[in-house]
């Protein structure tokens, strides 16, 4: 599993000299995002001060982590690549198609029937093109990566949009789609728009019942799902030293959720001790030679508001305890007052399941704390009124805490173990304590708890707390619990408190495992034979995209998509992942959980060359077969939540040309133009009501198509009226020649082939 050290030397052999240039260059004292960004130029030493929230630049990034659901897809593009080899380290993990049921050892051997086709796909595309590869119950993506691969100032991409959990460790790593990371295992530069820069400086210390989740949720409430959207988000003070570098993932890892490019803290002592811990220790050597460029220089933290485009201010001594949601991570409400507020809004009381885990908070210290929690009501014999459910991060996470008798204390408290993998985070979960979807709720430390998410029923109110907090709220067995100041009555009628939970940062005597679930590639993977079958209903090699060219008239209206429309709505998880390989079989679920604005119904769409109403695939597929293109449009923020380029190949793939939303989230912007298609934006919000659902669409200047100019698209409505609206893209030169050429990868083709 070895990280490459050489690499990681080199970068730090090249950071001083670079960032020295990019202070000259930029006139000022830098913050840590900065200097990582200049040191990882594609060009090498900085010429030039980028505008941050404007340029497009081109970086190098330092490594690649795929996980099983997007790495099929990556993988696929990559292979009609035409390399040998992937040109920066990269790993693939197995971690999203495991489904949580009765326990770790029999749910990982049903994944290991059920799945095995993919997963031998991807073993052996990793160990053809020199892919480290983990295997299924290793571990989560980003926890494996915290544990063995992230190092302080590297730059590092994922098809992943918690990849930013990396930041916890002093990278700017990113979450991407398969198609950009396809592009840097072809050995090409990956461009991002030079990121505008949120500071947020902590202070004081966190006490009681207050943990590192809280600092994001906290955070998640002030600037909500899309305040971080095209920024860095810069954690620094005297708090942030406070903190533990897995409690620092936490706080990154959740910055997705909050729409942030990326999250990153300065190198300090936790992060050393965590490397050490890790086994990691020449990094940690040759971190500390160059420290100074491994976090931000004094003079920015001194005076934030001169640095920063936006500053917050957080003291970690007054910071309470959160829970937030439902249905949105930002919702977010202190322990004490959720209980009015869910009287309020109707949320049901009675929690049903707590669950402890995913990448957010699955780290040993993460487990003490809840187990020091789940351990008194054992010892003051309460009995836990809601279901149990832990998801280890990693096997040596798991392999430790069972060790140290961590493990125990849980299933002492009838906890199920699943899984080190993704589990109920990611819709994987079959949950047997329900009939059907009946309104509950559930608490749980993950990021996300969008409807749908955990268990696929609308119905459920997902909380998202630290893992302390789900286990007292799973223990009480109700969402108005607040442990700071309630009792809870245990079986001898006596009542009792929980008192604040103690964790241990680091396992005292060091992390073990026996098998890490890590197989190295062979050195020349020209022999290793990849197959995949033509008949597969999980995996499809890919065939090109023809490019739709400058001419598109008579395009249908497919869905005007009203309210949230995440990725999880675009191409829905759970059960589809199963078909994440496979292009044409995943396109039945596109825009399947999508609200039309015509009705307010889900997948129920006007056709209009049969005035019926269908399902959004159907009625897709009608167009497509009639070679007639179509339009989708949707309201702030679309395609927030995951990286999965599915969201954007799906459409592609059946027929849809363009998207016109209000906003875009980052990662889905990028993905539409990478498969060749046009993501557009209302220059006048107002203009999405003027969509109607028979509406006919002209694009009137295309053949213009060119960098900061508006385009005009004519909409014909039903009764022969016209409105002409003007429209905004971010393509750059280089993101039209894609859609020239149908897609990115029509272009690396071209360009390997020449
Ligand atoms: Fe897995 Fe959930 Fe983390 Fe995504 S957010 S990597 S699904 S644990």
């Amino acid at each position: 599993m070895a990280f490459d050290i050489d690499m990681i030397k080199k970068v730090y052999k090249t950071m001083p000299e670079r960032v020295d240039k990019a202070r000259q260059i930029v006139g000022k004292p830098l913050t840590l995002s900065e200097k990582i960004l200049y040191a990882h130029l594609w060009d090498g030493n900085p010429t030039t001060a980028f505008t941050r929230g404007k340029d497009y630049v081109d970086f190098a990034p330092d490594r690649i982590a795929l996980q099983d659901a997007t790495a099929q897809m990556a993988l696929l593009q990559f292979m009609q690549a035409g390399k040998p080899k992937v040109a920066v380290p990269t790993t693939t993990h197995c971690d999203h198609l495991i489904q949580a049921k009765q326990g770790a050892a029999p749910d990982l051997k049903r994944a290991n029937e059920t799945s095995s086709e993919v997963f031998d796909f991807l073993a052996s595309v990793s160990n053809k093109y020199g892919i480290g590869f983990w295997k299924p119950g290793a571990g989560i993506i980003h926890q494996v990566v915290l544990e063995n691969y992230a190092f302080p100032g590297g730059m590092m991409i994922g098809t992943d949009s918690h990849t930013v959990n990396a930041g916890g460790l002093g990278m700017v790593a990113i979450g991407v789609g398969g198609a950009d990371a396809v592009d840097v295992m072809a050995g090409m530069a990956w461009e991002l728009r030079f990121p505008k820069l949120i500071g947020v400086k902590l202070t004081g210390n966190l006490n009681g019942w207050t943990a590192s989740k809280d600092v994001i949720l906290k955070v998640a409430g002030i600037l909500t799902v899309k305040g971080g959207t095209g920024a860095i988000v810069e954690y620094f003070g005297p708090g942030a030293k406070n903190l533990s570098c897995t409690g620092k993932g936490t706080i990154c890892n959740m910055g997705a959720e909050i729409g942030a490019t990326t999250s990153t803290f300065g190198y300090d002592d936790s992060m050393e001790r965590f490397l050490r811990a890790t086994d990691r220790n020449e990094v940690a050597d040759e971190a500390n030679k160059i420290r100074e460029y491994l976090t931000g220089d004094p003079e920015v933290y001194e005076d934030p508001e001169s640095y920063f485009d936006q500053v917050i201010e957080i003291n970690l001594d007054t910071l309470r305890p959160h829970l937030n949601g439902p249905f949105t991570p930002d919702l977010a409400t202190p322990v004490g007052q959720l209980g009015k507020l869910a009287k309020e809004k109707g949320w049901p009381i009675k929690v049903e399941w707590g669950l402890i885990g995913s990448c957010t908070n699955s780290s040993y210290e993460d487990l003490t704390r809840a187990a020091s929690i789940a351990k008194q009501a054992v010892d003051k014999n309460i009995k836990a009124k809601s279901d149990f459910g832990i998801n280890p991060g990693s096997e040596q996470i798991r392999f430790t805490a069972e060790r140290d008798g961590i493990l125990k204390i849980f299933e002492d408290l009838d906890a199920t173990i699943f899984t080190n993998a993704c589990g109920p985070c990611i819709g994987q979960w079959d949950r047997s304590d329900l009939k059907g979807d009946e309104k509950n709720t559930i608490v749980h430390s993950f990021n996300r708890n969008f409807s749908k998410r955990a268990d696929g029923n609308p119905n459920t109110h997902a909380f998202v707390g630290s893992p302390e907090m789900v286990a007292a709220i799973a223990i009480s067995g109700r969402l108005d619990f607040d442990p700071m100041n309630d009792v809870l009555i245990n079986e001898d009628g006596e009542e009792v408190r929980l008192d604040p939970p103690q964790g241990i940062e680091l396992p005292p005597r060091g992390f073990d495992v026996e098998d890490a679930g890590y197989i190295e590639p062979v050195e020349d993977g020209s022999k290793v034979d990849v197959s995949v079958s033509p008949t597969s209903e999980r995996l499809q090699l890919l065939e090109p995209f023809t490019p739709l060219g400058n001419k598109i008239t008579g395009a249908k209206l497919l869905i005007k998509a009203f309210g949230k429309c995440t990725t999880d709505h675009i191409s829905m998880a759970g059960p589809w992942l199963r078909y994440r390989g496979h292009l044409d079989n995943i396109s039945n679920n596109m825009l399947i959980g999508a609200v039309n604005a015509f009705g307010k119904k889900t997948n129920f769409i006007k056709n209009q060359l049969t005035g019926e109403f269908g399902g959004v695939p159907d009625v897709a597929r009608d167009y497509k077969a009639k070679g007639i293109h179509t339009i989708v449009v949707g309201d702030h923020n679309y395609g927030e939540g995951s990286s999965r380029e599915h969201a954007a190949m799906e459409p592609r793939h059946l027929g849809v040309a363009a998207v016109l939303v209000k906003s875009f989230a980052r990662i889905h912007e990028t993905n539409l133009k990478k498969q060749g298609m046009l993501g557009l934006t209302f220059d006048n919000e107002s203009d999405y009501d003027l969509i109607q659902e028979d509406d006919t669409i002209n694009f009137l200047d295309l053949d213009q198509f060119a960098p900061d100019k508006p385009l005009h698209i004519e909409f014909v409505h039903a009764d022969g009226s016209k409105d002409v609206i003007k429209v905004n893209h971010t393509y750059n030169q280089q993101q039209i020649d894609w859609y020239n050429e149908g897609s990115a990868l029509n272009l690396i083709k071209k360009e390997s082939a020449s």
